[in-house]
């Protein structure tokens, strides 16, 4: 498995906002990798929302192939639309498009996605493997480690938020099977900010971080590289 490894950890985290910047600082200081989705079609400040008092900012892409570095970029459309509610060349012009610029802001080729919303259905499914996605994830958490059957259409464990978070945790870590496990863990790092508990991944972290028997890589390392 991943370096003679047979669990592994990854993130996924959406949307290219400032508070990407700590949540950036806090897996570089533990060893964890992220897979970042980003809609290049509305970087910038001006491309911000309130959320409980809490004002959330979208990056401008200057400095941000530098934040990233170590971490993974992937599509995440470019305008954030709803995809069930597009035609089929307006879905392709969201995932392509997406993924040409990101290739060129970061210089490297984009093999991942995130479903905007989590919205997605078959015909979805269909266009992103055409546009050269190989996998993508939904919105519908496993609660459980195994490998995805459906790259294109995968479920990550579970959402920083879940209440079933710390219990997941603890069944992943005690975990000795033979079979690979895979803890994906997912949101929005703005999340920390509207609900003041950077101490959560703080937490996730450190309980994971340092643990021999365990492989730390970004989306694609985890689900293609196996
Ligand atoms: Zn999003």
């Amino acid at each position: 498995m991943w370096n003679g490894k047979n669990k592994a950890v990854t993130l996924s985290y959406d949307d290219g906002v400032e508070s990407d910047r700590r949540l950036v600082e806090i897996l570089g200081r533990y060893g964890l990798k992220c897979t970042f989705n980003l809609n290049s079609g509305i970087m910038g400040p001006e491309s911000c929302w309130e959320d409980n008092g809490v004002t959330i900012r979208r990056m401008s892409p200057e400095g941000l192939p530098e934040l990233y570095r170590g971490h993974e970029i992937a599509v995440h459309c470019v305008t954030h639309a709803n995809l069930l509610k597009l035609d089929d060349d307006s879905v392709r012009h969201e995932i392509m498009d997406d993924k040409a610029a990101l290739e060129e802001l970061f210089g490297c080729q984009i093999q991942g996605m995130a479903y905007p919303y989590g919205a997605y259905d078959q015909r979805i499914v269909r266009i992103a493997g055409e546009c050269g996605i190989r996998f993508s994830r939904t919105c519908n958490d496993t609660h459980g480690f195994r490998l995805p059957e459906e790259p294109l259409a995968f479920g990550a464990t579970c959402r920083h938020q879940d209440p079933a978070l710390w219990e997941l945790l603890e069944r992943f870590l005690s975990y000795e099977g033979s079979e690979p496990a895979v803890f994906c863990l997912w949101g929005h790092s703005y999340e920390f900010d509207v609900n003041g508990n950077w101490d959560l991944i703080e937490r996730f972290c450190s309980r994971v971080a340092g643990r021999e028997e365990i492989f730390f890589g970004t989306n694609s390392q985890v689900f293609l590289e196996k």
